[in-house]
């Protein structure tokens, strides 16, 4: 048989081996992901992860953001990993550095004392910015100006189970603004005074507050105490223009006024979740039980044999946190009138 009249056969290309981008409409939607140089190995193994279980369908950018500058390896390993385009923004000084008002002797002599007192990072100067950076600023970068929606990965972090359907198009189409996985009680020495500073808020901006808010999540008694359940924001997929709304920022600027993120040890996970839970509605906060995902030392693992099986999961069921006694998961779908899924009493210990 002549060779020119064989039948065309595709070329063993990646690019013709690799899945096609899946069809559908595309969000306007970005990957975010704040490192240093050093984190490099270790966001390397969580980008792997994603375009695995999700972006390999879908090819969304990445934004990368750093105080410092990228060096080149950071940059050469992220963008052969990542099927979307890369961008890599330096933090301007003004979002990574303390505030004019801060007392520097004040803020000096609480991190000692916390240091002393052994409370996770509470000696950190970088963590405090890092808080401060992630509750007031990431949203705003120049790069992240050009998205609706982003999705926060962190270095180390795990992916067990296939998602197969957009999840920024499912938030856009579900009228959903904030997502998580995972949920908890946050280390009351690291906020004593947050709650005080959000009263505050919600006494001096009555018209930010939503009608049908999450504040039952946050308070067993009608919003006078803090029970300190929070969302983990090292994952979210949310609505990058709510966070950059009026009510938002108002609710960071007086935060941040009030001087808790030096002060104390204010984390951006408490900060992001209070204000979803009173700036939004209820419904518009989603709990993704199909993403299954790890960030020392809590899992996600989905409840329900069919869903795992389905999702073709690798994480062990008995790691997952939702049902045990320290998770605020529960307490979400009370809220919420959400039936349990099939499965969770097996999962409460
Ligand atoms: P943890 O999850 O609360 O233990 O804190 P991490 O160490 O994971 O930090 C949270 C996120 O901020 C991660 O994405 C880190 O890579 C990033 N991060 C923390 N400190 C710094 C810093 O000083 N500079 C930069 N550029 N990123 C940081
Ligand atoms: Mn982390």
């Amino acid at each position: 048989v002549p060779v020119a009249s064989s039948p065309a056969t595709t070329p063993n290309t990646a690019a013709s081996l690799g899945p096609a981008t899946a069809p559908g409409e595309r969000m306007n939607a970005t990957f975010v992901t704040l490192a240093r140089n050093s984190d490099i190995w270790e966001i390397a193994r969580s980008i792997r992860q994603v375009e695995d279980r999700f972006n390999r369908k879908f090819h969304y950018d990445w934004v990368f953001l750093n105080d410092k500058p990228f060096d080149a390896t950071f940059k050469k390993v992220t963008t052969a990993l990542v099927s979307g385009k890369t961008h890599y923004g330096e933090i301007a000084k003004e979002h990574w550095s303390f505030p004019d008002h801060i007392d520097q002797e004040k803020a000096r002599k609480v991190r000692e004392d916390m240091a002393q007192r052994k409370i996770i990072y509470g000696d950190s100067v970088s963590y405090r910015h890092m808080c401060r950076f992630e509750s007031g600023f990431f949203f705003r970068q120049p790069l992240m100006m050009n998205y609706e929606w982003y999705w926060r990965v962190e270095p180390s972090i795990e992916l067990f189970c296939d998602i197969d359907y957009d999840a920024f198009k499912f938030m856009a189409d579900n009228k959903k603004k904030y997502s998580f996985v995972l949920s908890l009680y946050e280390y009351v020495e690291t906020i004593p005074t947050l709650w005080d500073s959000t009263k505050k808020f919600i006494k001096e901006h009555p018209e930010h507050i939503a009608e049908g808010n999450s504040m039952g999540f946050l308070s067993d008694d009608g919003g006078e105490t803090y029970n300190h359940c929070h969302m983990w924001s090292n994952f979210e997929i949310g609505n990058l223009n709510w966070l950059r709304s009026k009510a938002y920022v108002d609710y960071f600027e007086s935060l941040d006024a009030d001087g808790g993120f030096f002060y104390e040890r204010w984390g951006d996970a408490p900060v992001h979740s209070i204000a979803a839970s009173l700036l939004l509605k209820k419904e518009e906060i989603h709990f993704f039980n199909d993403i299954a995902y790890y960030h020392v030392p809590f899992t996600h693992c989905p409840t329900g044999e069919k869903t795992r099986l389905d999702l073709k999961c690798h994480c062990n069921p008995k790691d997952n946190f939702d049902w045990k006694g320290y998770s605020c998961t529960s307490r979400f779908f009370e809220l919420n009138g959400m039936e349990k899924p099939e499965g969770y009493e097996n999962q409460q210990d």
